[in-house]
């Protein structure tokens, strides 16, 4: 059998009867679009934060992208972020006529280095979008500072950070808003595509609900602006409910695979990862660092174990992104980090006996 880096099969062999009543409770109520199990999972999954609203949308991509827009985030404005992110943190801020600004990351934990994030503000910025990555949080307090300095708003990428906490606060709880994906693999997965964005302003928590259904707040007027149609599905919603009340005990079973790794490989030349102080990891992934990364990964292949690399190329290298003109060379720390780095299988239902299995085949190609 094939090892990856992510399955849900083992979790859904223990949760079948859960997901399928959710399944049935929706094909049954009558409500397909937008109905009950949407508006209580807004309300569990806001309670769960903290904050006022929750909007659920379709992915994590659209959270981002509504999130901006009704931040009034558009075109000519610039955004503060990371390259070392997924690919679609920057097509969300290219999808609303915004202009990428990167900052590099940090070379122990790989978030966005704060500390050269006031030298990246112009005129021009609207928004700093830190990218909670890999299941832990930027340092938020330099970010505070500077927005209430230059008027700016702050937008959280929490797609990896479910449940992940900062000095005590719950990642999303601590821009003006935050934007979830509940893609599969994600801390919190549905089973399919869905996205969520958390805010305490009720104007903006307005916004989003418009733009996410067509621009109108009664059916059939738009009111200000034409929206999108990017609705969070009704029965992904009422699956997500379900597996919300479980998602301290995924987040502990995560850090139990991850408590086990750290401890098997520690003396090896991999270099683990690091938490930064203040922070409470939920290790979404578990990202390690080699300089002869490839060839390791080739090894493991051959024991029928498959890596992930999260991720292979800095965004701001890729073609699709040559528009914004960053050749190599611009963000050094992102593009070493970008040659070294892979993923070891991390899930919350990863068994205990295969984990061994990949550890020692790791070992024994170091
Ligand atoms: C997964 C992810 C997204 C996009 O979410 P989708 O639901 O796949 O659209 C955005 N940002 C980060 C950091 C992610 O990991």
């Amino acid at each position: 059998m094939p090892t990856h880096v992510w399955d849900y099969l083992p979790e859904y062999a223990t949760e079948r009867a859960d997901i399928m009543d959710a399944v049935e409770t929706v094909f049954r109520s009558g409500r397909l679009v937008l109905g009950p199990s949407v508006h209580s999972f807004e309300e569990e999954f806001a309670a769960y934060h903290g904050v006022r609203h929750c909007t659920g949308v379709d992915n994590g991509t659209n959270a981002i992208k509504l999130a901006l827009q009704a931040l009034g985030v558009g075109p000519g404005d610039e955004v503060v972020t990371v390259s070392n992110t997924a690919a679609p943190t920057v097509v969300a801020i290219d999808a609303v006529g915004a202009t990428p600004v990167f900052t590099d990351v940090h070379p122990d934990t790989y978030l966005m280095d704060v500390s050269q994030v006031e030298a990246a503000i112009t005129p021009r910025t609207r928004c700093l979008l830190p990218v909670h990555l890999y299941g832990q949080c930027v340092d938020m307090a330099p970010l505070e500072r500077l927005a209430e300095a230059h008027g700016l708003v702050i937008l959280e990428d929490c797609a990896q950070a479910h449940g992940a906490r900062h000095h005590g606060r719950v990642a999303g709880s601590m821009g003006h808003a935050a934007a979830f994906s509940f893609y599969p693999t994600k801390v919190l997965g549905a089973y399919g595509d869905g996205g969520a964005v958390l805010t305490s302003d009720d104007e903006v928590d307005r916004a989003l609900r418009r733009l996410r259904y067509y621009g109108m707040e009664e059916t059939y007027y738009v009111v200000r602006t034409p929206g999108h149609n990017a609705r969070l599905d009704e029965v992904q919603a009422e699956i997500l409910r379900r597996k919300l009340t479980r998602l301290d005990r995924y987040v502990a079973d995560r850090r139990a695979v991850a408590a086990r790794y750290a401890e098997a490989l520690a003396g090896t030349d991999l270099v683990l990862p690091a938490t930064a102080d203040g922070n409470e990891h939920v290790h979404y992934l578990y990202v390690v660092r080699h300089p002869r990364r490839d060839a390791i990964i080739e090894a493991l292949r051959a024991h029928d174990v498959h890596l992930n690399i999260s991720y292979p190329w800095p965004v701001h290298t890729m073609s699709g992104f040559a528009h914004l003109g960053l050749g190599p060379g611009s963000l050094p720390v992102t593009e070493a980090l970008a040659g070294e780095i892979f993923s070891l299988p991390m899930y919350p239902s990863l068994p205990a006996g295969l984990q061994e299995k990949i550890i020692a085949v790791l070992r024994g190609v170091l």
